[in-house]
């Protein structure tokens, strides 16, 4: 790795540094990116550490000018032995390398994104917050770097990952706002990537959900405004009797690695779960003839919320507590804490700096 003479390899705490609780979701960033730039010729280079309050970002980049930016959010743990482990990196990997190849960005192989993963996690080591108290997450962001007012594919590109330790996510509670009028994505657009376009087109409905005292939006699909796709930033899923549903991946919603992980659980512990069209009107009916059971949203950041309610202004429907999320907030917890838990392969161990 390539580093400016004055940077030390392993980043140091601050002295004031806030208890892990009280760390919260990305207002600390780590002080380091670690980085490697791709030109049109000659491709990727070597990773190397830069300060993060040095990065610049040109006004005419194609990253800024046009949304040609693909990210990715994954966490490091602690197990209780002190090693750290990322959780699900080759399947964050694989998705930046999707979200890249359909904006036209270079995909980066799976080998470079996982390395500078790992090194922004030995930099930072001391970040990582204690076993059980939180994680170090991570962003992997591609973006176009190159300035150039004329809409083409840019010729310069960076992958830079930027890094924030953060609490361990308490299970919460959330309210939502079916959005009736504005929509995030439609077939054949960019749901399915994870890029800042669809959270461009997705803050109004946030701020219409909190004025009307919610708390995200549930996004419905843009040709008929009645089935669910998923909220801001969590995947959807709903307990009907004794089944579990969620929205298919139909290019309109991005395919979560806390999706997937959650169907595994369901499966292991025997609990049926499709994924299928959800309308408003069935989860009425369902909630009138007395089968509507638990909702909640998945996500790295929030792991799982339960959803009280999903309102569109015309009426509201309710939820009921039946244990589930408890239990699948439990299990998922221990997962991503703990390598080798339920014998599944989900955590990577990353050793320390210079092993
Ligand atoms: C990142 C993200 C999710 C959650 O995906 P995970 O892989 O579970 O973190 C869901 N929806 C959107 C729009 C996202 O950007």
């Amino acid at each position: 790795m390539q580093l400016p003479p004055e940077v030390p390899l392993l980043a140091q705490l601050p002295p004031d540094w806030p208890a892990p609780e009280a760390l919260g979701f990305g207002q600390y960033l780590g002080p380091y990116l670690v980085e490697c730039q791709h030109r049109a010729e000659g491709g990727w280079g070597a990773p190397c550490l830069t300060p993060r309050a040095a990065s610049p970002l040109p006004v005419a980049s194609g990253a800024t000018q046009y949304g040609l930016s693909v990210f990715e959010g994954l966490k490091a743990y602690r197990d209780a032995s002190d090693g750290i482990h990322l959780f699900r990196a080759p399947e964050h990997a694989q998705r930046l390398q999707r979200s890249a190849e359909r904006l036209h960005l270079p995909v980066p192989p799976q080998a470079l994104i996982l390395q500078l993963c790992r090194l922004a996690v030995q930099v930072h080591a001391d970040y990582v917050p204690p076993h059980g108290r939180g994680s170090l997450y991570l962003r992997p962001t591609l973006f176009a770097e190159e300035e150039c007012l004329g809409l083409r594919p840019a010729m310069r590109h960076r992958l830079s990952i930027v890094v924030t330790p953060c609490s361990d996510p308490l299970p919460k509670s959330v309210r939502l706002w079916a959005e009736p009028e504005l929509i995030r994505a439609a077939p054949g657009g960019l749901g399915a990537a994870k890029t800042g376009a669809n959270y461009a087109a997705g803050i109004g409905g946030l701020l219409r959900a909190k004025e009307r005292g919610y708390d995200d939006v549930a996004w419905l699909d843009a040709a008929t405004h009645t089935q669910l796709g998923e909220a801001g930033t969590m995947n959807l899923f709903v307990q009907i009797g004794d089944e579990v549903f969620t929205p298919p991946l139909d290019g309109t919603i991005l395919a979560g690695i806390t999706r997937d992980c959650v169907m595994t659980l369901l499966a292991e512990r025997g609990i049926a779960c499709h994924e299928r069209v959800l309308t408003l009107a069935a989860l009425t009916q369902a909630g009138t003839e007395g089968t509507l059971g638990s909702a909640f949203g998945t996500g790295t950041a929030a792991r799982i919320a339960r959803i009280t309610a999903i309102g569109d202004g015309q009426r509201e429907i309710h939820f009921r507590e039946t244990g589930l999320i408890e239990s699948l907030h439990a299990a998922l917890k221990r997962a991503q804490e703990t390598p080798g838990d339920g014998g599944r392969a989900w955590c990577d161990t990353v050793e320390p700096m210079g092993a």
